[in-house]
C-alpha cells in the first residue's frame, strides 16, 4: 500500500519540512480549465491524470483523506511537470511549486528504490552537480562515438543486453567536441573588434568594444557546457555584441533542476546555495542562461529558499535571471550582418519553425522576445509549430522514465513539425533540441532542431569567419 513511513502531523500525511502549503491546495476552484492544456489528461483522458485531480490528490494527502498509494504516486509521477496548467489556470494555483514539494517529500521518506532510480539518483548527486565529473563523462561518450559503438547500439544485442533507458539517452546525445574545444576561452579570439577577454582567478570577465551598456554575468550550464559548448560561447560573443560586460564567475555550479524535479530537495537548496553566493557578489544587471531549464530554475532559487539564511541575496539573484533572448532583446544587437537563406534554395527565404520549450514560455513566460529576435534577421520565415507550447515528452529525464507518454507527446510534436514543413525548428531547451532531433530523425523528416543562439549567431558572424 504505502511505500513511505506515515507521520502523524497537523499536516496530515505530509510532514514539516517542505510542506505543500493549505492556502496552495486550495486555490484550486475546480473549473477544469487546465485539462484541455494537460499533456497527460489529453492522453489518457484519466481525472487523476490531469491538474485538477492531482492537486486534489495532494490536498487529500494534507487532509489525511488518503495515503501514499502505488496509484496515487503514480498518478503524480506521471506528470511532466510542464506546468501549461499554470498558464490555462485562472485561480492562480502554484502547480509547480506544490508538485515539487510533493515529490520532494514523497522521495526523502521512500522506503523502496528500485535499482534505475538508485542509479538516477547517484547520477543526480554525484555526476551532474560535479563539472570536472561531467566533462569527464563527455570525454568518455566521446571516444564511444564511433561507428563500431554507433552500430552496436543500433543493434538487437544493444536492445536485448541493456536497459531500455540507456538505448534511447544513447540515441539523443549530440556528437561530442573535444575538451578543448568546449571551454568558453575559445572565444578570445571570436570576439567583435575592440573586445577582450580577461582571465581572472575567480572569473572569466568579457568586456565590449567601448563603454559597456549593461553588466551581465552568465550562467553556463552543465549540459550545455558539456554537450553544446558553441551554443555557450555564441551566446556570450552575442552578448558581447549588443554591449555586455559578460562575468562568468568559476564558482558557479549545476542549477538543481533536475533534482528538484526528482524530488532531491535538499540537494536542490544546497546548489541554489551555491549559485546565489557565487554570483550575488557581482551586482549585476542580469544573470543570463540559454537553457530553458536552467533559467526556470534559477528563477525560483527565491521561492526554494525562502525560509533560508540565504533568502534576501536569494530572491535578488532570482530577479536578476534572464534568458538569453530577454537580454539580447532587451540590451537590442547591432543591425544584422547577413541575410540567412534557404539551405534548399539560396534563392528563397529560411523557413524556421518556432516551439516554445515549456520551461520557458510557462515557467518563465518568455513568448515574445526570442521572436521578436528571429523577426528582426533578414532572410527568415517565422512560422509557429502548432501547439506550439505543447510540451514535446522530453521533460528533463521523464523521456528516460516515461518512455510511451514521453513518445505519445513527441509524436505529436513532430506531426507539427510536419505539418508546416520547417527547414529548422528553433528550440532554446537541450532537452527539447535531443528529443524533437530523434523523433524528427526517426520519422525521416529533412529538419534541423536549433538553439536561437545558432540562428542568430549566422547573422552576426565572428571575425574569423566573416
Ligand atoms: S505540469 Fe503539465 S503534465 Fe503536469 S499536470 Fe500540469 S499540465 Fe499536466
Ligand atoms: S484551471 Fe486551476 S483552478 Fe481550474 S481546475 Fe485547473 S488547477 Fe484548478
Amino acid at each position: 500500500m504505502s511505500d513511505a513511513k506515515r507521520p502523524a502531523t497537523s499536516l496530515g500525511w505530509f510532514d514539516a519540512e517542505d510542506a505543500p502549503a493549505r492556502a496552495d491546495l486550495r486555490s484550486c476552484i475546480h473549473c477544469g480549465l487546465c485539462l484541455a492544456a494537460c499533456p497527460t489528461y489529453r492522453t489518457l483522458r484519466l481525472e487523476p491524470g490531469s491538474p485538477r485531480g492531482r492537486v486534489y490528490l495532494m490536498r487529500g494527502l494534507s487532509e489525511s483523506r488518503i495515503e501514499p498509494s502505488h496509484p496515487l504516486l503514480e498518478h503524480l509521477d506521471q506528470c511532466l511537470g510542464c506546468r501549461a496548467c499554470e498558464t490555462a489556470c485562472p485561480a492562480g494555483v502554484p502547480y509547480g511549486r506544490l508538485l515539487e514539494v510533493s515529490r520532494g517529500q514523497f522521495e526523502r521518506r521512500a522506503r523502496e528504490r528500485s535499482h534505475a532510480r538508485r542509479l538516477g539518483q547517484w547520477a543526480l548527486t554525484r555526476l551532474v552537480p560535479d563539472r570536472a565529473a561531467m566533462h569527464r563523462a563527455a570525454d568518455l561518450m566521446r571516444l564511444m562515438q564511433n561507428p563500431a559503438f554507433e552500430a552496436f547500439m543500433r543493434s538487437r544485442a544493444a536492445r536485448a543486453l541493456l536497459p531500455d533507458f540507456a538505448v534511447r539517452g544513447w540515441r539523443m546525445i549530440p556528437p561530442l567536441l573535444p575538451r578543448r574545444e568546449r571551454a568558453l576561452e575559445r572565444l578570445a579570439t571570436a570576439l567583435p573588434p575592440g573586445a577582450r577577454m580577461e582571465a581572472r582567478a575567480d572569473a572569466l570577465v568579457f568586456h565590449p568594444a567601448g563603454v559597456a551598456k549593461a553588466r551581465t554575468a552568465f550562467f553556463t550550464s552543465c549540459v550545455m557546457e558539456v554537450m553544446f559548448p558553441r551554443i555557450d560561447q555564441q551566446a556570450v560573443r552575442l552578448l558581447v555584441l549588443a554591449g555586455c560586460e559578460v562575468t562568468v564567475p568559476r564558482g558557479q555550479c549545476c542549477c538543481g533542476a533536475l533534482q528538484a524535479h526528482a524530488g532531491m530537495r535538499r540537494l536542490a537548496k544546497d546548489l541554489a546555495r551555491a549559485n546565489v553566493r557565487a554570483f550575488d557578489p557581482g551586482n549585476y544587471d542580469f544573470v543570463v542562461n540559454d537553457s530553458a531549464g536552467c533559467g526556470a530554475a534559477l528563477r525560483g532559487s527565491g521561492e526554494l529558499l525562502r525560509d533560508d539564511p540565504l533568502a534576501g541575496p536569494a530572491a535578488r539573484f532570482a530577479a536578476r535571471v534572464r534568458d538569453i533572448a530577454e537580454a539580447l532583446d532587451q540590451v537590442g544587437l547591432p543591425a544584422p550582418v547577413v541575410a540567412l537563406r534557404s539551405a534548399r534554395d539560396p534563392d528563397r527565404p529560411l523557413r524556421v519553425g518556432y516551439h516554445d520549450p515549456c520551461h520557458l514560455a510557462h515557467a518563465q513566460r518568455v513568448r515574445v522576445e526570442p521572436r521578436a529576435l528571429l523577426r528582426r534577421l533578414p532572410g527568415v520565415e517565422l512560422v509557429d509549430l502548432p501547439n506550439s507550447d505543447w510540451c514535446c515528452g522530453s521533460a528533463g529525464v521523464y523521456d528516460l522514465t516515461h518512455p510511451a507518454m514521453s513518445d505519445a507527446q513527441l509524436a505529436q510534436k513532430v506531426d507539427a513539425i510536419a505539418a508546416i514543413a520547417p527547414e529548422v525548428v528553433v528550440a532554446s531547451n537541450p532537452g527539447c533540441a535531443m528529443h524533437m532531433a530523434r523523433g524528427a530523425a526517426e520519422r525521416g523528416l529533412d529538419v534541423r532542431i536549433v538553439h536561437l543562439v545558432e540562428l542568430l549567431a549566422r547573422a552576426y558572424p565572428p571575425p574569423a569567419c566573416g
